[in-house]
């Protein structure tokens, strides 16, 4: 694949600045229900081939070691240190600190089940169109920042396609200075990482009835949720597991009050339709609370035991049980002011199978 890495090098040196490209959105989680990773296109900005190398600590080497073990994002040193089909080592020199195991895709990458591997993603490559290298995404599971040492979760965009993912690619700048949120959620002993999302915010043009959408979809002080929060799982409703959720700072406060309430009322799971997605709000020409990462759509909420309550099949027809949950929920939420903003199938049709929770 000696090749193919050569190529890859030209995408990740001097990719020019990116064609205007459709509206980002960040799902926590998108891809398909087929479960695999989908094509990307690489919207990352110039990465620099110089990487400078530093010793680890004791502490990163073993993030270092436990990543994606001999897997897509493991670290190497030639191809042979990436055993696997089609395996191959992007190399420190061209932008890779301490080598990245990848392979070659062009839709799709495979997933390894087990604690120790993060999905991974298949951005598509500029230079070969339909083709592209696969990615390991940010997983908090795995690291704290959610990559190896010298990688950073960055948005990475699929080409025409009105999402992002946040993959694990070289790290190049200087960590934003704590903000007076962050610092709360330090407090809190919150687990979060701040990701580089610069680049997808940079682009995209609006929806037909709104202006383009750049200036407005900007998330303030975006982190990404290390999921357990408080005890509760947040998995995006087509994942098969739990994943890190993309908010604004101040969102992610409102997820912690509510995590906590959530708790209290024996729910160990919020299965979500998304939190980040640049976009008006149906039938108007504003903005929606999710183009500022300020919003949530609960779709299904998981008891610790087990038992699955949904907003479409319960609020008005499950049990007189789950009907009260899931009102429980709402009404706690709204007593306690964790939201400034709350639509349930009670508000409008739009809203028939979520909750939307919403701060301002
Ligand atoms: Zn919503």
């Amino acid at each position: 694949m000696l090749a193919f890495a050569a190529a890859a090098a030209i995408v990740w040196g001097a990719w020019p600045s990116p064609p205007p490209v459709s509206v980002p959105a960040v799902d926590a989680a998108v891809d398909s229900a087929a479960g695999g990773a989908v094509d990307a296109g690489v919207e990352a900005g110039a990465l620099s081939l110089a990487v400078v190398e530093r010793p680890l600590t004791e502490a990163e080497q073993r993030v270092e070691l436990a990543f994606n073990p001999a897997w897509i994002g493991a670290p190497c040193r030639h191809d042979l240190d990436c055993p696997f089909a089609e395996g191959f080592c992007m190399l420190p020199e061209e932008g890779f600190p301490r080598g990245q195991c990848s392979r070659p895709c062009r839709k799709f990458c495979p997933d390894r089940a087990g604690d120790s591997f993060t999905t991974t993603f298949c951005m598509e490559d500029p230079s070969y169109i339909g083709r592209g290298t696969c990615a390991p995404l940010c997983d908090l599971r795995l690291s704290p920042t959610g990559c190896r040492p010298g990688y950073v979760c960055s948005t990475v965009q699929r080409l025409r396609e009105n999402m992002t993912k946040l993959v694990c690619l070289p790290d190049l700048g200087t960590p934003p200075p704590p903000t007076e949120c962050t610092r709360q959620l330090d407090r809190l002993a919150v687990r979060y990482t701040r990701p580089d999302l610069a680049d997808a915010l940079a682009t995209g043009a609006g929806p037909d009835d709104l202006p383009p959408l750049r200036d407005l979809c900007q998330i303030d002080t975006p982190v990404l949720l290390a999921s357990p929060l408080r005890g509760v799982e947040y998995r995006f409703e087509r994942r098969p597991r739990p994943e890190p959720v993309l908010v604004a700072c101040e969102m992610a406060l409102a997820l912690v009050q509510f995590s906590e309430l959530l708790v209290q009322l024996g729910i160990a799971e919020v299965e979500h339709a998304g939190t980040y997605n640049c976009r008006g709000v149906a039938g108007t020409r504003s903005l929606s609370g999710h183009g500022n990462a300020l919003a949530i759509d609960v779709v299904a909420l998981r008891r610790a035991g087990g038992g699955r309550v949904s907003v479409e099949d319960h609020w008005s027809g499950g049990t007189a049980e789950q009907q009260r949950l899931l009102r429980q929920v709402v009404e706690r939420s709204r007593d306690e002011r964790i939201f400034t903003l709350i639509l349930t199938p009670d508000s409008n049709q739009a809203h028939a199978d979520h909750l939307h929770l919403e701060v301002k």
